[in-house]
């Protein structure tokens, strides 16, 4: 049931069509870029760029060679951000995509400071800003069909399937070699529904390595609670929201607006 996708990282080369599609599906803005010295553009994941790919090289007997990395929210089986939340805006799915919905959120940023690889974005040039991330393309999810990202990718750099299955694979590929001994997200945070595989070791990468490999609910909500009145105060407010909108839903659906 709860889906799951392995990013095979010695598949990628690297051509940003996976960064493409997803702006497209989700009808995010481009913007003007500038030359920084390197080819990695735009150079980090914005409330207008779910994902993108960083471009790392290495000087090998000369010469440069490349690892190209796709980042994204990694999706985390018992989502940080999902429980400090205090209004439920952000929800993990049986199905595996952790969603938001924008009419709940009270605009809090917690989940901007759980999350263990930073990964929510805040709308912060907008008048009526909303967190962003990817969501596993959840929609096309629940319509049988693969996220953006994966079915654009032209060298099946992204292994999609069940949970379960998708573990499994990770394995079987480790256990043939060419990888370092390493499955990304097969612990980090407790475990997260996108995993990967790389030929360099991961700090090299850039990936988080000093994530904790327990679930980090129980740590987040400890931190936030020893700021109650803080947390008071953000939850009436939500829950304040929380009421207003519902009632203005229930108003309309009884037509009385
Ligand atoms: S990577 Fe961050 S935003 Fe994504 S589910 Fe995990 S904690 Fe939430
Ligand atoms: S900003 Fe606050 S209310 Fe909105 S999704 Fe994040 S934690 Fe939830
Ligand atoms: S799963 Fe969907 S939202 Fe997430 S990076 Fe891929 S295309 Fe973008």
């Amino acid at each position: 049931m709860a889906k799951s996708v392995l990013v095979d990282l010695t598949r990628c080369i690297g051509c940003r069509g996976c960064q493409v599609a997803c702006k497209a599906w989700n009808e995010r803005r481009t913007r003007p870029t500038t030359i920084r010295g390197t080819f990695t553009n735009p150079e980090r994941l914005s409330s207008d760029t779910y994902t993108f790919i960083r471009f790392v090289e290495e000087e090998v007997q000369g010469g440069p060679v490349w690892t190209f990395i796709k980042d994204q929210c990694l999706h985390c089986k018992d989502p940080a951000c999902v429980s400090v939340c205090p209004v439920a805006a952000l929800v993990k799915t049986p199905t595996g995509p952790v969603t938001y919905s924008h009419d709940r959120c009270i605009g809090c940023r917690y989940c901007m400071i759980a999350c263990p690889f930073q990964i929510p974005k805040y709308e912060w040039e907008s008048p009526l800003p909303w967190v962003q991330k990817c969501d596993f393309c959840a929609e096309r999810l629940a319509e049988g069909m693969l996220p953006a990202c994966v079915k654009t990718c032209p060298t099946g750099t992204m292994f999609f399937g069940e949970a379960e299955e998708v573990a499994a694979e990770a394995e079987r590929r480790l256990a043939k070699g060419g990888y370092v001994d390493h499955i990304y997200g097969k612990e980090e945070a407790g475990g997260t529904s996108w995993i990967y595989l790389a030929s360099r070791p991961f700090a090299e990468l850039g990936f988080r390595t000093q994530v904790s490999k327990r679930p980090l609910p129980p740590l987040t909500w400890e931190y936030i609670t020893h700021i109650p009145a803080i947390f008071g105060l953000v939850f009436a407010v939500g829950l304040g929201a929380w009421v207003v909108t519902r009632r203005d839903e229930v108003a309309e659906k009884e037509g009385r607006r």
